[in-house]
């Protein structure tokens, strides 16, 4: 789960990390009043997307000339122009994708007097299981050009869980980023209170670009993307709060509320299954007979009626899906529970797509009994293979 710069920013602030002032608005009065609040002269108006690459960004409604979603404004007319421009628009960024993210808050900040910017990230690392830092002089850029062009620049460690951040770490961030004196200081310290938020928050990754040095000789957080853990949310309902629905991708949502975990894929055959290595086994059978998956849904080991009817409509609402192949395997979940799910959902949802079912496991007779007797065009499956054969036919066949 994501969440917007100024969230990041506040959350950041609480474990001590230095970040300008600022305060979020939803309409452009509310952007001219968080700046009067601000010393000024110099002000920051931020659109705030879940996406990166804002400042070279540009905006579908305003034309190639325009400037992008971070403004430096110095006046509280500025602030009103640049909100006024901002707000309602399209902003696409290198991250959003050519479609953009519609622009409805923005984030106002005290402008600050960069000397030189830095990047700082933290992260979990795959391989060793582990937070890593990443640090580079490089900051205020995309890092995956740093990574591409000068990958020299980017140092990276990790921190052993059973002895947590050592002031060693620190020194390592601050050697790292080239700085001496009470800038060094400054970077040990910010370094431990990240390392101390990423652990507090069940945070997914943490990104500083840039970690600005200011004209005053300040280390400041300019700008924060902050990433959660999402099967650590139930621990932090104070975070889940925090979620803005409206950045989320439709299907993926619906398919949250019922702990369902849907990913879209490009095919076309809906896959319906428990588990996710029944799911990549799936999929692979699928591609192994011709065809792709248009998605995976995956109901989970307790899956219910009301669950498997969720999954199907999410399924079905994807006009890519030509037909369905449900495979699961009931352990904890019986079979003829599911089975009466999807005949439920078939009759609910008026499926007009070929459905091919293979169930296996516990009341299994039972299971495949309701669906002979639904009077619904479901075609049974004997096993995987034969499931994905059938499924792929039948789609080949409706095209
Ligand atoms: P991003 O483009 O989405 O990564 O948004 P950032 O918050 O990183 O802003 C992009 C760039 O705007 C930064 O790299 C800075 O160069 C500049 N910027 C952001 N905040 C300030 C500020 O307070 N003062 C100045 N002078 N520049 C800023
Ligand atoms: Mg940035």
């Amino acid at each position: 789960m994501n969440i917007h710069e100024y969230q990041a920013k506040e959350l950041l602030a609480r474990f001590g990390v230095p970040v300008p002032a600022g305060h979020a608005a939803m309409s452009v009065e509310e952007a001219v009043a968080a700046a009067e609040k601000l010393p000024g002269p110099l002000y920051v108006v931020k659109a705030q997307i879940h996406a990166g690459g804002r400042g070279k960004g540009k905006f579908k409604e305003l034309g190639p000339d325009a400037k992008g979603g971070v403004r430096l404004a110095r006046s509280l007319d500025e602030v009103r122009a640049a909100a006024q421009e901002m707000l309602g628009n399209t902003l696409v960024t290198v991250q959003t994708g050519p479609a953009g993210k519609q622009v409805n808050r923005l984030y106002v900040t005290d402008g600050a007097d960069i000397a030189r910017e830095y990047y700082l990230a933290l992260l979990v690392d795959r391989k060793t299981g582990r937070i890593a830092f990443v640090v580079s002089t490089e900051g205020g850029m995309s890092i995956e050009d740093v990574a591409h062009e000068t990958p020299e620049k980017i140092h990276s460690f990790t921190i052993d869980p059973a002895t947590g951040f050592q002031p060693h770490h620190g020194r390592a961030v601050a050697h790292a980023l080239g700085l001496t004196g009470d800038l060094n200081k400054q970077a040990q310290k910010v370094s431990k209170q990240l390392y101390e938020a990423f652990l507090g928050t069940d945070a997914s990754q943490i990104e500083i670009n840039p970690l600005a040095e200011t004209e005053q000789g300040q280390l400041l957080v300019l700008d924060a993307k902050v990433g959660f853990d999402s099967n650590a949310m139930f621990r932090h309902p104070d975070l889940e709060a925090l979620r803005d629905e409206s950045e989320e991708d439709p299907m993926e949502r619906e398919a949250a509320k019922y702990d369902l975990a849907y990913i879209k894929l490009d095919g076309n055959i809906g896959c319906m299954v428990n588990g996710a290595g029944l799911a990549m086994a799936t999929m692979d059978i699928i591609k192994l007979n011709g065809a792709f998956p248009a998605n995976f849904c995956d109901v989970g080991g307790g899956a219910s009626k009301e669950k498997v009817t969720a999954a199907f409509k999410i399924i079905l609402s994807d006009p890519a899906v030509k037909g369905i192949l449900v495979n699961i395997f009931g352990g904890i979940m019986r079979c003829d529970i599911i089975a009466e799910g999807i005949v439920a959902a078939a009759r609910e949802t008026e499926l007009a797509v070929p459905l091919v079912v293979r169930l296996e496991g516990t009341n299994v007779a039972e299971g495949k009994a309701i669906l002979a007797d639904s009077g619904l065009a479901i075609v049974p499956a004997d096993d995987l293979g034969d499931a994905a054969r059938k499924i792929v036919a039948e789609v080949k066949e409706a095209a």
